[in-house]
Formats: C-alpha cells, sequence, structure tokens
C-alpha cells in the first residue's frame, strides 16, 4: 500500500469530507509500515474495505415545536465495520453534524472500540438537531421522531448507539423510551440509560475518568505526580464535568471550562463546590459558562479558548480541532508537559506534530478517551446477563481496561529512545485486531 495513492483516491471520492479524510490520513500514516509487512492484507485490499464504511442511512426527521411550527432535520446512522462486534458508537445532537464528521467519529470508533478488548464495531450518528435553547417537550419530540426511522437499523446484537455531543441521559431515554414502544421489546439497545431502567453506575462518569487513568499511566512512565498540578479544561459537558471531578479528587487543580460562545479561566481553581454549580447550570438549568464568571468574579473570554491560558497538563474535553498548530505552540513554550485527549480529534495534525517535535506526552483520544464507550461496553454485558454491578467494580473494570490500553499504546508505539508515541501505538494496536477479524472472515 502507498498510503498517499488511497488517500489521492478517497480525495476524489468524497472530496467534500475533510473530518473523514483528516482521520483516514492520521491513522494510514501511522500503519502503513506494518500492513506492508503483511502482503496478504493488499492481496485481499484490506485498507480500502477498513476505510469505507459498511453502509449509512440517512433520513428526514420531522418534528413539531412549541409554537405548532412543522421542523425538518437530517438523521444520520454510520455503520461502519463489524468485524469485532455490533456496531457500536454514540449519537452527536449539534447543529454542525454532517456526513464528514460523522464518517471520521465512526472510523475513529472502530479502532477505539477493538483498543478496548470488549466485543464491539464501530459506528456513529445524529443529526443537525441541537437541543440548545429547546423545550424539554421539543427535545422529546425530536428523539422520538428520530427513532421512529432509526430503530429499523439498530438493534440489541446489531448496532447499539450511546451519547455524544447534545446527547447525555435525557435524550438517551427519550430515544429507549420510542425504541422499546416501537420494538416491542425491552433490551440493551441503548447506552448511557438511566439506572433504573438498564444504565450502568459509573457510565456518565467514564469517559471523563478514564482519560485521568490514562494520564496517570501516562504520567507514571515519567515518575510525575498529578498532584498540584494545573490543568487546562475544555468544553463544560459530560466528559469536561468528570474530568474536573476526577482531577479534584486526586488533588491536581482544573482552572478552566469552556462553550460555544467563550470560556472561564479561574486560578483559584474549580473546587468540589463550584464544580456542583457547573453541573447545575449545565444539566439542569441548561445555562452557559459565562454564569460562572459572574458568580465566582473571575476571567471570562467570549469567543475565546482555554489554550491561551497557561496549564501543566491540557485535557481538551470539548469537539474536533478545537486546538490548533498556535495553541500547541503555546502550550509547549509555557511549560505543558501533558496532553490527553477527552474529546474526538481535538488537535489539528499541526499541533500534533509540534506536541511530538516537543516529546512530550500525549495521547489521542482513540486511546485517552476510550472509558466511554468500554463502560458502555461494560453496560451491554449487565444487560445481556440481567445483573447490575456495584460503582467499586464497574470502575475497576474501567481503570483496568485503560492500563491495559496504555499498554498496547507502549507495546506498540515505544522506539528505541524509550519515546512513546500514542498516536502510533493505538492505531497499530487497534488496526491489527480489526484486520485479523476481517481476514478471518472472509471478503466481504
Ligand atoms: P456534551 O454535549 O456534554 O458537551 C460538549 C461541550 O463541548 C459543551 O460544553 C459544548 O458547548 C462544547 N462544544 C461542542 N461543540 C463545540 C464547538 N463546535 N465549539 C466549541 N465548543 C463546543 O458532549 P460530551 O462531553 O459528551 O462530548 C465532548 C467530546 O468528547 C466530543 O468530542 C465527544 O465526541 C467526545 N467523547 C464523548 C464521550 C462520551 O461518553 N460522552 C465518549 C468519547 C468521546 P455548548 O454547550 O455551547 O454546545
Amino acid at each position: 500500500m502507498k498510503v498517499q495513492d488511497v488517500l489521492n483516491d478517497l480525495q476524489r471520492r468524497f472530496p467534500n469530507e475533510p473530518e473523514y479524510l483528516q482521520a483516514v490520513t492520521e491513522v494510514l500514516e501511522s500503519i502503513e509500515e506494518v500492513y506492508n509487512q503483511h502482503p496478504e492484507f493488499e492481496k485481499s485490499n484490506l485498507i480500502e474495505r477498513l476505510c469505507i464504511a459498511d453502509r449509512i442511512f440517512t433520513f428526514r426527521v420531522t418534528w413539531v415545536d412549541d409554537k405548532g411550527k412543522i421542523n425538518v432535520n437530517m438523521g444520520y446512522r454510520v455503520q461502519h465495520n463489524n468485524a469485532i462486534g455490533p456496531y457500536k458508537g454514540g449519537l452527536r445532537f449539534h447543529s454542525s453534524v454532517n456526513p464528514s464528521i460523522l464518517k471520521f467519529l465512526a472510523f475513529e470508533q472502530t479502532f477505539k472500540n477493538a483498543l478496548t478488548t470488549l466485543p464491539m464495531g464501530g459506528g456513529k450518528g445524529g443529526s443537525d438537531f441541537s437541543p440548545r435553547g429547546k423545550s424539554n417537550a421539543e427535545v422529546m419530540r425530536f428523539c422520538q421522531a428520530f427513532m421512529l426511522e432509526l430503530w429499523k437499523h439498530i438493534g440489541p446484537d446489531t448496532d447499539v448507539p450511546a451519547g455524544d455531543i447534545g446527547v447525555g441521559g435525557r435524550e438517551v431515554a427519550y430515544m429507549f423510551g420510542m425504541y422499546k414502544k416501537l420494538a416491542k421489546e425491552f433490551t440493551g439497545v441503548l447506552t448511557g440509560k438511566g439506572i433504573e431502567f438498564g444504565g450502568s453506575l459509573i457510565r456518565p462518569e467514564a469517559t471523563g475518568y478514564g482519560n485521568i487513568y490514562f494520564l496517570l499511566e501516562m504520567l507514571k512512565t515519567k515518575n510525575i505526580d498529578i498532584k498540584g498540578k494545573k490543568c487546562l479544561v475544555s468544553g463544560s459537558g459530560n466528559v469536561a464535568q468528570y474530568t474536573c471531578d476526577k482531577l479534584i479528587e486526586l488533588g491536581a487543580i482544573p482552572v478552566s471550562l469552556s462553550d460555544s460562545d467563550g470560556y472561564i479561566y479561574d486560578p483559584e481553581g474549580i473546587t468540589r463546590e463550584k464544580l456542583d454549580y457547573v453541573m447545575e447550570l449545565k444539566n439542569v438549568e441548561r445555562g452557559r459558562i459565562r454564569e460562572y464568571a459572574e458568580k465566582y468574579n473571575c476571567k471570562y473570554v467570549p469567543g475565546g479558548r482555554v489554550w491561551a491560558e497557561t496549564g501543566d497538563i491540557a485535557l481538551p474535553s470539548a469537539t474536533q480541532n478545537e486546538l490548533n498548530g498556535d495553541d500547541a505552540r503555546h502550550l509547549v513554550e509555557t511549560g505543558c508537559i501533558a496532553v490527553s485527549e477527552g474529546a474526538n480529534m481535538p488537535s489539528t495534525p499541526e499541533a500534533i506534530e509540534v506536541f511530538q517535535k516537543a516529546k512530550i506526552l500525549y495521547a489521542p483520544g482513540k486511546a485517552a478517551n476510550a472509558g466511554g464507550v468500554a463502560t458502555s461496553g461494560l453496560e451491554m454485558t449487565q444487560n445481556s446477563l440481567r445483573l447490575s454491578w456495584t460503582r467499586e467494580e464497574v470502575d475497576s473494570k474501567l481503570k483496568q481496561i485503560m492500563t491495559d490500553i496504555h499498554e498496547q499504546c507502549v507495546k506498540y508505539g515505544k522506539d528505541e529512545n524509550g519515546y512513546i508515541d500514542y498516536v502510533k501505538g493505538a492505531n497499530i494496536a487497534g488496526f491489527m485486531k480489526v484486520a485479523k477479524a476481517m481476514m478471518a472472515q472472509g471478503i466481504l
């Protein structure tokens, strides 16, 4: 395989899908050498079969708002690859959602899920509907209308969606209710469910906690203690909140949060009490992060990004391409020692190059945020067994999974000088597992 030839071909076929091409480029560049050591892969055109989704559903979602106006949104489900298990991956509800973004997320998800060691294939879906500013009744009607189409394509052994940006416990519950009614069955068809109806303890916390467990493993390789470290966190949703939660528990100091309007910087640190306020503000009142600055009298920068500040550790937890080359240079120059991605593909290729050249610890989302889907996998297992594990049981499995993922990254990513390229490590480890399964199953 010549990576450039494959990329040129994909570029020609999907010219308007920059995020998808970005994600594919990153993976192909890091697996090229290993791939070419296996002529049988090339003979079965494994690479093209791996880059192109098994299928993509696109549908119209029609719903009525509180004023009686009829609204039309797009709905999608990308079923990327099910070589190692049922398609699995979240649903994103955000005005920016388009096929390119969902294809990149589904592609990434395939390797991430392979890394968790659990039997899950890769998928992703969503809509250009944004829950922001909508009433509960409107969100419920939208979720029901969305599921009216989606339910035909999913099932507990076929495709198991979960949450992502704009899809939290409330949205999952509304969609689960509608699926149950249409399919006339009560099964674990979605993860991230409420604890009363099949959800798993620790699932809400899992992505943020998992990211910090992974960060601890990285810091351990350099004998660095997290205690007292100043941490820049972006976003203020599910991942950002539980990232802060774990940082506070471990004695680190989160100093920033953001949303799509701007960021807050609190040099005194976001304490447990302040985090409780953020959770109420974001999850119940559905307010803006600006209100934090008004309440605690700290800096708020409208339209800005947290990477303009300084910190020992950076934890991007909002969205793709939120940290660019200039941000990365600023972070490195001002003493940042580690970057661990809670979000999917938050660093641009240029930013990744800066981190890797500076040889600071850098973990891509594919490895560092895999705790979310791993715990979704644990939720699926509990649903199949019709059992509920305790908080401690799930948390200790999550820790073990993150430690195992770190080990796989070291195995495939460590060079002769001891530098660990986590991008290469995660991509090769995930790829090899999926590749072997696809080879064994024949040409499909
Ligand atoms: P939430 O919807 O709970 O929070 C997203 C946060 O990011 C919000 O603060 C939101 O601000 C902000 N944000 C979203 N889009 C943009 C944008 N275009 N520009 C600036 N800020 C933005 O989502 P999650 O916390 O669940 O997801 C965050 C990231 O983590 C995503 O990349 C997701 O794919 C990834 N992830 C999530 C997992 C999970 O289990 N939830 C698992 C693995 C990865 P606003 O409120 O203004 O929209």
